[in-house]
């Protein structure tokens, strides 16, 4: 039989086997398998970094045996039937350390005789979920794999054992599951490496020969088994070539075909937009008159805008959106502004409709001839409500139409949609804006807004099919944040902290109190296994603080007799909508929420913030969260309450954001301490699982030259006729867009 790589791997592998590869991992051809790359390689005596092991994590480690300590201990009677004690047990535990010496216990119920084989001096890999118990990190009953002894044992003995590749250099580890371990994996994939042939390759001959890339098959194999650490690299960069030029001509593509599409065209000018800019109580910065000038332009041009515009926290993104707006609707046209949240939604209609004043009165006596409507749709509209909004984006009397996911349901006709605007856009699934783009009659324009600064490499992958604006500098006239690390242990500091608030308030002014959690009923239910009951800890961390119990503290004492607020995200939508607006017009002195504030909310007479456990925040999220004060004339003051030590990383990181304002260089930190996936995000699923190897990151040349390079493939031949291989991973990709790319 031919085995290529649409071979099911049930015809060449063992039932079990393809089984477990098939329900654990997904993998189900040979292609699939292949593609299963490790995701690092275990050396003897390597520096697998013992400390760096996180709760909860599943990991392989590579490490040596210390000692085994037999011990028996009587199981505590909790649980089932709440029965008291129980007979004692054994208890095998096995101290391994890395080659700096970290320790960590590895733990095996009953199972006294593997002291047997788990003797000092052993080199093994051990694969398990990371548990603590008493403060210390360990395995509980995991799997292993013991290596060949070392050579003192002599070189005969080592040569017999069945894992002999050890003694040369890289053995893989591959992704497991309980069910099937990575060196199972690595079996299954020997076996299939043995018998497939080298697959025909898809990356053009000429580019390969000008950057001297190995062969997709060499490539394969190396990867799983290379021949040293050089090799390995070779077969990286190619198969990262692959990804990189892939993903690149896909959307070079979308972004030409979309260059050619047909859109409706709205000229710049018009009495409404010139009405507004007339009104505006304050000079467009620089950089909003230059971003307007770009996307007025492109607006009245042919073909539909695709922009993404990034811009700092307050830098101006939402007038600059209005503005887009107007012009739309001064030629018959809608604009729909889709947000994350009710509470933003509700806000931008509040504030649009405020900047608009009489030209948001349309069919109003009295209103100004040019005047439009300004609709607002979330879930918690009751139906008679809706039913005007309804009428109201139908007939075009609403020439805007702001809302959150609620604007995608069926139902919402819009009478000419020709403008989406779609803000803080990484809270969105891809559907989702498809959906709403696909209320329009013609391909819409298209806006897309974040605060959340993109390094290029990202926004060219991530983001590729759009081009990019950048607000730079913040309005005039604002008064810097002044941000300081407050030591949570530190009665004088705390005591101080709370002062501060107060007299802001004292002073006519307001703040927020924020915590990473609800309260209530998030707690984390037990599982009744062994492992679980024996992970109970008495040295555990404490929970991270909740705002249900944080406002009634500070009610009873350091904030008692201020009027405070409570906002979260489980909250309904009504109350949430009450307490903004309590807010808002300075009915609460002081918000007690989650990060439901960090975006957009607008509350220009709150100065002051107050963040507990502020180590459990990223960095980009302190800065958008501190973002809220300081909006307005007075100066706002930020305080990061934290119990990290002095010194930890934790603590570095809160001394950074309390260090510069400046949110383009808070954000390259934050990426450097991000892993590869967060910075995909959760909408890019699909993304996630073609881009393999490739780092957004840190592969940034091999992004650029791809680019490069699709884009002259594409333009000499859209189809790829020339490269049938190359255009077959396309097209795939292109099948799957809808899961992670920005429809065009
Ligand atoms: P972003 O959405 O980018 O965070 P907003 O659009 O919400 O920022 O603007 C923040 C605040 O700044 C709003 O109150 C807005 O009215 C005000 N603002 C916008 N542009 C200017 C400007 N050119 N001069 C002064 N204030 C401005
Ligand atoms: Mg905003």
């Amino acid at each position: 039989m031919t085995i290529g790589l649409d071979t099911r791997l049930r015809e060449v592998l063992g039932k079990k086997t393809s089984e477990a590869l098939s329900e654990g991992l997904g993998l189900d051809t040979v292609g699939d398998l292949l593609g299963h790359y490790p995701f690092r390689y275990a050396q003897r005596g390597e520096r697998t970094d013992l400390g760096a092991l996180e709760i909860g994590e599943e990991v392989t480690v590579a490490a040596q045996v210390r000692a085994a300590i037999p011990k028996s201990f009587v199981p505590k009677g909790r649980g089932r039937g709440g029965r008291p004690g129980g007979k004692p047990r054994d208890l095998l535990e096995v101290i391994v350390a890395d080659e700096a010496g970290r320790t960590l216990t590895l733990t095996f119920f009953n199972q006294a005789w593997r002291a047997k084989e788990l003797v000092a001096g052993r080199w093994g890999l051990f694969a398990g979920k990371v548990a603590q118990f008493r403060g210390r990190l360990q395995l509980n009953s995991p799997q292993y794999q013991l290596l060949a002894e070392d050579a003192v044992t002599g070189p005969a003995d080592s040569a017999a054992s069945a894992i002999e590749e050890f003694a040369g250099t890289l053995i893989p580890v591959y992704p497991a599951t309980a069910e099937i371990p990575t060196w199972n994996i690595a079996k299954a994939i020997h076996t299939v490496l043995d018998m497939v042939p080298d697959p025909p390759d898809p990356l053009p001959r000429s580019l390969r020969e000008r950057l001297s890339l190995l062969g997709y098959g060499t490539a394969l194999r190396q990867v799983h088994r290379p021949d040293s650490h050089e090799a390995l690299g070779a077969a990286r960069r190619r198969l990262k070539w692959q990804e990189a030029l892939v993903l690149q001509a896909v959307l070079v593509r979308r972004k030409a075909e979309a260059a050619g599409e047909a859109a409706t065209a709205y000229p710049r000018g018009g009495v409404l937009p010139e009405a507004f800019d007339s009104r505006l109580p304050f000079a467009l910065t620089e950089g909003q008159r230059r971003v307007g000038d770009e996307i007025a332009d492109e607006l009245a041009g042919e073909h539909p805008m695709h922009r993404l515009l990034q811009g700092d926290v307050g830098s101006g993104k939402t007038l600059v959106a209005l503005r887009a707006m107007l012009q739309v609707v001064a030629h018959g046209g809608q604009a729909a502004l889709l947000a994350p949240t009710e509470v933003l939604a509700a806000q931008h209609h509040r504030s649009i409709v405020e900047m608009l004043g009489d030209l948001a009165r349309g069919g109003e006596l009295g209103a100004p001839p040019e005047a439009t409507r300004v609709a607002l749709l979330t879930g918690s509209a009751t139906a008679a409500q809706r039913r005007t909004v309804l009428d109201e984006v139908k007939t075009n009397t609403a020439g805007i139409v702001v809302g959150t996911h609620a604007l995608l349901y069926d139902g919402v006709d819009f009478a000419d949609l020709g403008f989406v605007v779609v803000d803080e856009q990484h809270r969105f699934g891809v559907e989702q804006r498809d959906a709403l783009r696909a209320k329009a009659d013609r391909p819409p324009h298209t806006l897309v807004m974040t605060a959340t600064p993109i390094p290029r490499t990202v926004a060219m992958t991530v983001y590729g099919d759009l081009e990019t604006s950048r607000l730079t500098e913040l309005p005039a006239g604002r008064t810097p944040i002044a941000t300081h690390v407050v030591p949570y242990t530190d009665q004088r500091w705390m005591a101080r902290t709370w002062n501060r608030v107060r007299e802001e308030v004292a002073a006519g002014r307001q703040a927020y109190v924020v915590c990473p959690r609800v309260g209530e009923t998030d707690q984390k239910t037990n599982g009744g296994d062994e492992a679980a009951a024996f992970a109970e800890t008495d040295g555990d961390k404490r929970p991270p603080l909740a705002v249900v119990d944080v406002i009634e503290q500070l009610r009873g004492s350091a904030l008692s007799g201020l009027r405070l607020g409570l906002l979260h995200g489980r909250l309904d939508a009504d109350e949430k909508d009450r307490v903004m607006r309590g807010y808002a017009v300075g009915e609460i002195d002081v918000l007690v929420a989650t990060t439901v504030i960090e975006v957009g909310v607008n509350v220009p007479n709150a100065t002051a913030m107050v963040v507990l456990d502020a180590e459990r925040f990223g960095i980009s999220q302190l800065h958008q969260l501190r973002g809220r004060v300081g909006r307005g004339s007075h100066p706002g003051l930020c305080l990061l309450v934290s119990e990290a030590a002095e010194g930890s990383s934790s603590r570095e990181r809160l001394d950074a954001v309390a260090s510069t304002t400046d949110g383009f260089a808070l954000a390259e930190l934050d990426l450097e301490q991000r892993r590869e996936g967060d910075v995909l995000g959760a909408a890019q699923s699909g993304m996630k699982s073609h881009v393999k190897l490739l780092s957004l990151l840190k592969d940034a040349d091999i992004i650029e030259a791809a680019r490069a390079e699709a884009t002259e493939l594409i333009g000499a031949d859209p189809e790829l006729k020339g490269e049938p291989g190359l255009a077959v991973l396309v097209d795939d990709l292109a099948a799957d867009r809808g899961e992670f790319l920005e429809k065009g």
